[in-house]
């Protein structure tokens, strides 16, 4: 049986009906921009994520964008993030005028390193935008410290970590402000693009809408350049059906990860660590005989498992592992495959590769496999049964 990385249809064919009805609701109101989908979909993410305020955007992208102009991040001002991440979290900062400054990341929980952060800070820094990667939250507390003690503004960007915890507290609601996108892959996929913005904060939320509608107040009287960075009205209504469901689809994705690092971890050769260097810890050295090291899941946080990401240990090893696994028909993926410092685009900022050795090697070693919930036990079986006969080899 082939197992896709992803099969977006078994999870919304099942709705058919209702997505159908939703639809039909919609076209007949003849409102297709903002009205009540848009502010019942707001007002059920806002619940889920425990802040007062959420802004339904066009994109994940547009929500980190419209953050960074809501705050008035611009050119000369310089914001700290990820290098191993996907690239809208610095493409935004280099759209909004500013400067990214790269930061390494964790070994363990793929996430930011704060010490790293702290050392990359300057006079100019205006803000650090934690990434909470493949469905976990980065170590809130270390960057709410840094970020309180010289004054930054935190923008979390959850894109992959709706409902996502960390301590008790939900992705999104720690920082300064937090974005979510809803693009088909995300754990809360869509029917095309969208996103959210939130924050506690009623004077940023206030800002985001306006500059949503190309910062007008009233209507045709501009107090600000924003842009067009709505929401669909049609997607609001079908992605409030989906939500209806998500904590299923969460649990489903914590069975799926729970059972692939109950049977790997008996392979000969694999490592679970649950020992993060991004906190008090310096890191610990691997074993000798390490081939494949498995995703930790802390016990502060809940991961919600975007991504259950491998590390292939060895040179060449990773290509090899997604090559084998493609022809036995197992989808996988490299997220994500070159460093944002390495990025031709990023060449001008001059970022040594030394500086950032965590990111080049995780680059090297990351494999993402199939995590869906609709996966059958049978493909799980498969994935186990596959890695293992590569082990072997
Ligand atoms: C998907 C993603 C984004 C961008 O979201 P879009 O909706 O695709 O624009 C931003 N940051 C991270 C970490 C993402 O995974």
């Amino acid at each position: 049986m082939p197992v896709p990385l992803l099969d977006v249809n078994a999870q919304n064919l099942p709705l058919e009906p209702e997505l159908k009805l939703a639809f039909e609701r919609v076209l007949r109101s003849g409102q297709f921009i903002l009205g009540p989908d848009v502010a019942l979909f707001e007002k059920e993410i806002a619940e889920l994520t425990g802040v007062r305020h959420a802004v339904g955007v066009s994109s994940g992208t547009d929500a980190i964008l419209l953050a960074l102009m809501a705050l008035d991040i611009k050119s000369g001002d310089e914001v700290l993030c990820p290098s191993f991440t996907f690239f809208a979290t610095a493409g935004c900062i280099s759209r909004a005028g500013a400067t990214p400054v790269f930061v390494d990341s964790c070994p363990i929980c793929f996430n930011l390193d704060v010490a790293d952060a702290a050392k990359k800070l300057s006079g100019r820094t205006k803000a650090i935008i934690p990434v909470h990667l493949f469905g976990q939250c980065a170590a809130m507390d270390p960057v709410l410290g840094l970020a309180t003690e010289h004054a930054i503004s935190v923008i979390e960007d959850a894109a992959q970590a709706l409902g996502a915890g960390y301590k008790g507290r939900r992705a999104g609601s720690m920082g300064t402000m937090g974005t979510f996108s809803f693009f088909p892959s995300k754990n809360l996929g869509g029917f095309g693009d969208s996103g959210m913005l939130v924050t506690n904060d009623d004077t940023l939320a206030e800002r985001a809408q306006l500059l949503r509608t190309h910062g007008a107040k009233p209507k045709y009287y501009h107090q600000f350049v924003g842009a067009n960075f709505r929401i669909d009205t049609m997607q609001a209504a079908l992605l409030r059906i989906k939500l209806q469901h998500y904590q299923t689809y969460t649990e489903r994705r914590q069975r799926n990860a729970a059972f692939y690092s109950e049977r790997l971890s008996k392979l000969p050769g694999v490592f679970q660590s649950h020992i993060c260097s991004c906190g008090n810890n310096s890191g610990s050295e691997l074993p000798t005989g390490i081939q494949l090291i498995l995703p930790a899941s802390h016990s502060e946080t809940e991961h919600i498992w975007n991504q259950y990401t491998l590390r292939v240990v060895g040179s060449g090893r990773r290509d090899a592992l997604k090559r084998f696994l493609g022809e036995k028909g197992i989808g996988c993926e490299i997220y994500y495959p070159v460093p944002l410092h390495r990025q031709e685009c990023f060449r001008y900022l001059g970022c040594d590769n030394d500086a950032l050795p965590i990111a080049m090697r995780l680059a090297d070693e990351v494999l993402s496999i199939p995590i869906y919930p609709e996966l059958k036990s049978e493909q799980l079986e498969e994935v186990v049964a596959a890695i293992a006969a590569f082990l072997r080899k």
